[in-house]
């Protein structure tokens, strides 16, 4: 590709109408999403409603896209003709007033059942899935790897609903209870495609009756993993976890859904298989010249796993990675193996940053509801898959190289401030050549 100076990149900028691209990405991956927002079901008292689902939802997506931070200022933010213009354009009305003032939106949220949102996920990562775009990413050409990982999302001093999480901090001394907190956790499952991770399924970890035995990471990943192989039954999944993954019932888990994995392996979680891999490695001898060593079927509690390890020297340091895998390890795909396995601090990076946004959408929602909160964080997850569609899929946003803040500061302005037409939205239907990195 031809280099371009910075004058031609402040020039191309300017002519490019971001919310504009950005629809014509929504609707070439997602041509259906509108009808989905529109359809989801509303428990709000029919004679009562002002605006239907699909706009209170989009008004959300687009907070969320272009990193408005709280309900407050999103309400400001979008209260231009314009806004109010385009909102109308893209979902087919002709007659919007106003947009929802967040009262409104947060209301709705209140009563919609998150199950909701997570139908409009399925569909998107299914058209994902259909359009073929992503094939390259697969591992050894066939496995799709998923990360898992749980984030906190909220704490309290007091407990705050029913379904909390308890959590008490005792005396050294004493042995008495000095503070209890009170918080939220969430597992997310995260489809790794190169540079981009799209949420594809969530379990909230929340206790259901009392704090006798209180629900933890490993539990809720028995709850979604259920979910993801009902919902996905044919495709070829591999696991990528921290070490806490790395025990017994999950191996078994994983075997019995025929699916792939790779843990972050540590001595003191699965102490035997350690000795025995310090042991055979020497014997077996089996390394390449990039680093690695593997031995291969270990056997443990009726699992046969195999044990890669990599030392390598990146800039400047040494660096020390150990991973407990069901793929048999061999030269060719040592490095591939090793590489999925590292990939999965992407979720951490990714979820930093979702973190942030709902953690200041939860600090606004004055009431606090725990049913508002979870639908919340769930369309961050459809945002963020929009989002980096657009950033990261989109060779014309792309070759601006401009950073996310840049891209979503010029996506809110675009939104805000400059009219789409009905002219602009026949032109969408005209098929587009999206090409990926
Ligand atoms: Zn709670």
């Amino acid at each position: 590709m031809k280099k371009i100076t910075r004058k031609e990149k402040r020039e191309r900028r300017k002519e490019i109408n971001f919310f504009q691209e950005f629809i014509k990405i929504k609707k070439h991956f997602f041509k259906d999403i509108n009808t989905k927002l529109k359809t989801v079901k509303d428990k709000r008292h029919q004679s009562y409603i002002e605006y239907t689902p699909d706009i209170i939802l989009f008004n959300v997506l687009m907070k969320n896209i272009t990193s408005i931070q709280s309900m407050n200022q999103m309400t400001t933010e979008f209260n231009t003709e314009e806004c109010i213009n385009n909102v109308s354009r893209v979902l087919g009305y002709d007659d919007l007033e106003e947009l929802p003032h967040h009262d409104t939106i947060n209301n709705f949220l209140k009563r919609l059942k998150p199950i909701e949102i997570e139908k409009i996920r399925k569909y998107m990562i299914k058209e994902l899935f259909k359009k073929r775009c992503l094939e390259q990413y697969r591992l050894l050409d066939k496995y799709w790897t998923i990360a898992v990982d749980a984030t906190g999302l909220v704490s309290f001093d007091e407990r705050h609903c029913e379904h909390c999480l308890k959590r008490e901090y005792a005396n050294k001394e004493t042995g008495e209870v000095e503070k209890t907190i009170y918080f939220h956790y969430v597992l997310e499952a995260k489809l790794v495609v190169g540079d981009m991770v799209f949420s594809i399924d969530t379990e909230f970890i929340e206790n259901e009756e009392s704090y006798e035995k209180q629900d933890c990471e490993l539990k809720a990943f028995k709850r979604l993993a259920e979910r993801l192989k009902k919902n996905y039954k044919r495709l070829p999944i591999c696991i990528l976890g921290d070490s806490l993954y790395a025990v017994d019932p999950i191996f078994k888990l994983c075997k019995g859904k025929d699916w792939k994995y790779i843990f972050t392996f540590k001595e003191g979680r699965t102490k035997s298989i350690w000795l025995e891999f310090e042991e055979l490695k020497e014997i077996e001898d089996n390394s390449n010249s990039k680093g690695c060593t593997w031995v291969n079927e270990i056997e443990y509690k009726e699992n046969i796993v195999n044990i890669l390890e990599a030392k390598l020297i990146e800039n400047n340091k040494e660096k020390e990675f150990t991973f407990i895998t069901n793929i048999p390890i061999k030269e060719n795909n040592a490095e591939k193996v090793l590489f999925a396995g590292r990939s999965r601090w992407k979720i951490e990076n990714e979820g930093f940053n979702n973190q942030k946004n709902i953690k200041n959408n939860i600090k606004h929602l004055c009431c606090k509801d725990y049913n508002a909160m979870k639908n919340h964080y769930l369309l961050v997850q459809i945002a963020d898959i929009l989002r980096q569609l657009f950033e990261c899929g989109y060779e014309l946003i792309r070759s601006l190289k401009a950073s996310i803040k840049e891209i979503s500061s010029r996506l809110l302005e675009s939104f805000r401030r400059e009219l789409i037409t009905v002219e602009d939205i026949i032109k969408l239907n005209k098929r587009i050549q999206i090409r990926y990195l």
